[in-house]
């Protein structure tokens, strides 16, 4: 349609040239639109049965519909039905077009732009769903802290752009290596973190061991040097916080790089070598 029609004619003829519009089962609008012209024939065949009573006319009705100037007005319904239907069209298409841009707002403002995981404000917002989730299922929760082994080096020494790839290729790895129910997002910087469901303790830990190696023996060809990565892990306790947890898992992670790097540190098993 040419560019000088004004862009709400277009928008009105696109939608008049759509099934949509006439649609009497889904386009509520078409009714709204005869109820509201309704009441134009009814008061036009009400006047004129009043004039034409005092006229003494015998066919009331049959005068009114003859006259063919009075089907413009008998036709109300039916014109203000279409309009209503086409302006239905319109707003549905508008609805669905919002509906579209708030549901990519949500999921651009949930992920991390690098490497498409979930992010923080994702994590700290549906963190306690989580939780109350696996309580009702019964389920062990852990926090796993992962922290990529001197990477500040990886950045000296290929460039921050290879130091771009680690991190997307980490990200691949994590999604690959996750289940379905387990959430891995990016903390932040070369820090991730996985909200991981397990049985228990050793299940956990079994698990974690399993990504570090995984990690060691290299996530993608395109990583032509070695990536190691530190966990600290921690289980989630009855009306832990996330800052709690959090903060354990970060001690984990904290005596994982004191101890030389490259290794899984439980928080439990902590507290049981530090009291033994
Ligand atoms: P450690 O083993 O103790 O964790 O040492 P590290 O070098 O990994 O840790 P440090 O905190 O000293 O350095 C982290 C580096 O991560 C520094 C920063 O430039 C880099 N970094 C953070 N975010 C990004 C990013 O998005 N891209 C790249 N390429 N580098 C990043
Ligand atoms: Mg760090
Ligand atoms: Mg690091």
């Amino acid at each position: 349609m040419p560019a000088f029609i004004p862009k709400l004619i277009r928008e009105f003829c696109q939608a008049a040239s759509h099934s949509f519009s006439y649609n009497l089962k889904r386009n509520l609008y078409i009714w709204f639109g005869i109820l509201w012209g309704l009441p134009i024939p009814l008061v036009t065949i009400l006047i004129h049965i009043h004039f034409l009573e005092k006229a003494g006319s015998q066919e009331l009705l049959l005068d009114v519909v003859r006259a063919p100037a009075q089907w413009f007005f008998l036709a109300h319904p039916l014109i203000f039905g279409l309009i209503f239907g086409i302006l239905g069209t319109i707003r549905n298409e508008k609805d669905g077009q919002l509906n579209e841009a708030i549901k990519k707002l949500k999921e651009l403002s949930s992920q991390d732009p690098l490497t498409g995981l979930k992010n923080r404000r994702f994590f700290v917002h549906n963190f306690h769903d989580e939780c109350a989730r696996s309580l009702r299922r019964e389920e062990s929760i852990f926090l796993l802290f992962l922290d990529i082994d001197d990477f500040k080096m990886v950045n000296d020494s290929y460039g921050h752009h290879i130091g771009d790839i680690v991190l997307i290729e980490l990200g691949n790895f994590l999604r690959r290596e996750c289940r379905p129910y387990d959430i891995p997002v990016r903390w932040g910087g070369e820090e991730f973190l996985i909200l991981l469901r397990a049985t228990d303790e050793n299940a956990a830990v079994l698990y974690t061991e399993r990504i570090r190696l995984g990690i060691e023996s290299g996530i993608s060809p395109a990583i032509s040097f070695p990536i190691t990565v530190s966990i600290g892990l921690a289980q989630h306790e009855d009306n832990d916080t996330l800052d709690q947890i959090c903060e354990r898992a970060d001690q984990a992670l904290y005596h994982a790089k004191q101890k030389g790097k490259n290794r899984v540190v439980s928080w439990n098993a902590l507290q049981g070598t530090m009291q033994g």
